[in-house]
Parts: C-alpha cells; structure tokens; sequence
C-alpha cells in the first residue's frame, strides 16, 4: 500500500484506535451480521459460563477490518473477564510473552494480533502454556543454567491473522475454536453503518446507506470509514444531511467506484490485462508492477477483487476475469491484437 493513498485500506488504522472505540461494539447482541457465527460463539460462552470454566483458544481469520478484534474484546466483556491485547511483532522476547502470561488475572482473554508473525521461541512458550497453564523459565547461565515451570492463570487465547495458511499446524491445532470470518453482506453493512450513524449523531438517508454499503467492500472498518468522510462532505459541501447525491459526489472525489473499488485497484486490473494480457501473473511480478508491498496485495486487495469476481487465482498466477475487462471497459479483442502488433 502507498502511504499517500491508504484510504481504504483497513490495515491502514489512521487516527482508526480512538475514533474506532466509540464505534467498536461491546457485546455480542451490537455485533451485526455473521449471524452463524454470533448463535456458535453464543452457545460457546453460555456453556463456559455455566461451567464456570474459562473459554477455550478461539482462532479467528480473514481479511482486516471484519471484526477480529472487536469479537475478542466481545468475548472477553460477556465472560466478564479481563482483556489483553497485544500483536505478535511486539513480543520481541520470550520475557515480554512471560510478563503478561504472568501477571493476568483467572479467566482472561489474551487476543494476539497478526498470530503468523510469532518468532519461533515465543510460539514454543505459547504452546506450552496454552495446553498446560504453565511456562518454562530458564533461570541462569551457562552449565549452571535450568529450566523451571511456572504456573500462570488459566486464561483464553484468541489469536487472529489475515493469513490462516502462514500459522504452523502445532500452532493451530491446539485452538479449540477455529473461525474464518467473510465479507458481509451488503444487509449487514447497512445495519453497521446504520448503527454508527445513531451513535455519530449523524442524519442519514437510506438510498445513501444503501449505496454506501455498495462501496464498501463487505468490510466494517471501510463503512465506518466512508461514513465519516461522508458526514465531512455533507456538513462541509451540504446541508448537513447524507443523502443519495451527497454519497455520489463523495464517492467520486474519492474515486471510489460503485463496486468499492479505488484506483489501486483498478491499476492492478489495468496491469494484469494490458501489461501481462490478462495474465497469469504471479503475485510477486504483479505486486513489484503495481509498486505495492506483497502483503497489501495478498491481504487487502486480493481477496476483495477475487471475492467480487474480478480476479480468479490459478496455479500460475492470477487472472483478470470478463468481468474486469467489463469494468474497465476494455475490449479484450484490441489487447490480444495489441499483444501481437507488438
Ligand atoms: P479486525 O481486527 O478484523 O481488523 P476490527 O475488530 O478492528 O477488525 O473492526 C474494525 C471496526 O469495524 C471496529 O472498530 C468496529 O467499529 C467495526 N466493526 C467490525 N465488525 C463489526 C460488526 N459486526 N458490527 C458493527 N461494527 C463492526
């Protein structure tokens, strides 16, 4: 992702932590959507509750901004339980993982963010402690040195990532729980930006919440976004009052299009049609073509475009589809003349 450009992308949290919180649903009944997974997660905490027992590790994937980390904090608030927070690149040290396994309370939700990223000696501590409530400790130096188990609270750890396929099988296997959360429909993004409106204090219309959902690519943290942005343009540029033309007009100025596209990613269609004929191209080729970071592409605009039927991944590489080609208006027939010519 550019950094002069990070508009829609949910890895990008701006000023996101502060202004997220007034948004970020506390408890499973503000939680919109995914209807499936709350009746699952609800059975789950009833049960634990009733046992009085702590939750067992929740594994939580998908693409940013579909409500990782608000679910963990959920959990941790309808078991009544303490929340911790962290993200896999800040546990430098086996000590920094021993600290706060140490120092929670009974009961507690742990939530790693960006799980994948754990250095090995860290993930080697996890497990232990994860299946056994206990931590090896090694105390000195040298032939004198040795290793002590130190017991820890009984806690829930719920580890989340964009990439389910980068976390190692030992890893993986000791979650009870495993879900991957999807793209909502453009109902429960309705419902999502609905809410935030009642919150924000904001008026809005519904033909702007619907096409507003339209925009924005099945994903909270987008919606949440777009809506901000839309309530400046209304107060700014209106009469205060987010309606049908004040979305249209926002949208344009962002170049975002009805199907939630911005220009990053109308480039990357544009690239793999006419530069690589509609491919295949690899990931790498593609992303260096487009001058983005591999992981923005893998993590952010991939999964949207292929999801929306825009890309299809081969073995080879990835494919622009008819639909693309639809989008853009290209002709294929001019390209492949093209490719000859030339
Ligand atoms: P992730 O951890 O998957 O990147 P977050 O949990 O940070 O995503 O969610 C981003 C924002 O989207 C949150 O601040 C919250 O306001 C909003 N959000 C996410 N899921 C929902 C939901 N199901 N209902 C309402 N708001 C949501």
């Amino acid at each position: 992702m550019s950094d002069n450009d990070p508009f829609l992308n949910p890895h990008y949290r701006e000023d996101t932590d502060a202004r997220e919180a007034s948004l970020r649903p506390q408890f499973l009944k503000d939680f919109q959507g995914q209807k499936d997974l709350k009746e699952n997660l609800n059975v789950f905490i009833t049960a634990a509750r009733e046992r009085e027992e702590s939750l067992d590790h929740i594994f939580l994937s998908g693409p940013p901004g579909l409500g990782k980390t608000t679910l963990a904090g959920i959990m941790a608030n309808e078991m009544g339980s303490e929340f911790k927070v962290t993200s896999a690149p800040a546990l430098d040290k086996p000590k920094d993982l021993a600290g706060i396994l140490t120092t929670i309370t009974e009961g507690s939700v742990f939530f790693i963010d960006e799980i994948h990223r754990l250095k090995p000696a860290i993930e080697e501590m996890l497990y232990i402690a994860m299946e056994d409530y206990e931590i090896d400790w090694i105390i000195g130096q040298g032939p004198s040195a040795r290793t002590i188990r130190i017991p820890i609270p009984r806690f829930t750890l719920i580890g989340a990532t964009t990439k389910a396929g980068s976390v190692a099988s030992p890893l993986y296997s000791r979650f009870g729980i495993a879900v991957r959360m999807d793209f909502y429909t453009n109902e429960d993004i309705e419902s999502i930006i609905n809410r935030s409106a009642g919150i924000l204090d904001v008026s809005i219309e519904q033909p702007a919440v619907k096409l507003l959902a339209g925009s924005s690519r099945g994903t909270p943290r987008v919606a949440n976004r777009l809506l901000r942005r839309m309530r400046d343009f209304a107060q700014v540029l209106g009469n205060g009052i987010i309606d049908a033309a004040t979305v249209k007009d926002g949208l344009k100025r962002l170049k975002i299009d009805n199907f939630g596209l911005e220009k990053h990613d109308r480039e990357i269609l544009r690239t793999i049609i006419i530069q690589y004929q509609g491919g295949p191209v690899g990931a790498e080729t593609l992303a260096i073509s487009v001058g983005e970071a591999i992981e923005s592409l893998e993590d952010f605009y991939e999964p949207y475009l292929i999801q929306r039927g825009f890309i299809t991944r081969t073995p080879r590489g990835r494919m622009a589809t008819e639909l693309a080609y639809k989008h853009l208006n290209i002709d294929r027939g001019s390209i492949e003349n093209q490719s000859v010519l030339f």
